[in-house]
């Protein structure tokens, strides 16, 4: 049995439903244990953590939020569920920003929920305020990759 890592996120498979950790700043795509199957990336990040957790080869929807925000709460399942299904094309970045007030400074999250995409660890587009589901997902489609890689 492996040790366990404190240092990582726990994710679970959409292909077979097994439970898989993710170590902080992981390189490339991670994928199930078990069947192999990429899996959906959701991370937590703070001020210690946020620069490893952008650092990535994969696109990233960095998400800053706030437990007493109730938009940002409404737009937590759409950005789950883009997660599931963009499972080994991207990677979601989750920042609380009244625990990372560093980090909420830096990317000017004053008005949340605000949403940004990273690529390479640079922005190349934000979105602020609650988005439907929808347009949620053709926002962020212009920034994937066509196929999972
Ligand atoms: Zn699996």
């Amino acid at each position: 049995m492996r040790p366990v890592m404190a240092d990582a996120a726990v994710v679970t498979c959409i292909n077979c439903g097994r439970k898989n950790r993710i170590a902080r700043g992981a390189e490339g795509i991670p994928r199930c244990g078990v069947c192999h199957q990429a899996l959906p990336w959701i991370v937590d990040a703070d001020d210690t953590t946020i620069d490893a957790e952008l650092r990535t080869t994969l696109p990233v929807l960095a998400d800053f939020w706030a437990p007493w925000c109730a938009p940002c709460l409404a737009i937590s399942a759409g950005v789950k569920k883009l997660a599931d299904e963009y499972a080994g094309r991207l990677k979601v970045v989750k920042v609380n920003v009244d625990a990372s007030p560093a980090s909420a400074r830096r990317y000017g999250a004053q008005s949340i929920p605000l949403l940004i995409i990273f690529r390479d660890g640079e922005e190349v587009s934000r979105r602020v305020g609650a988005i439907p589901a929808v347009p949620m997902r053709k926002w962020l489609g212009q920034f994937l990759s066509e196929q999972p890689a």
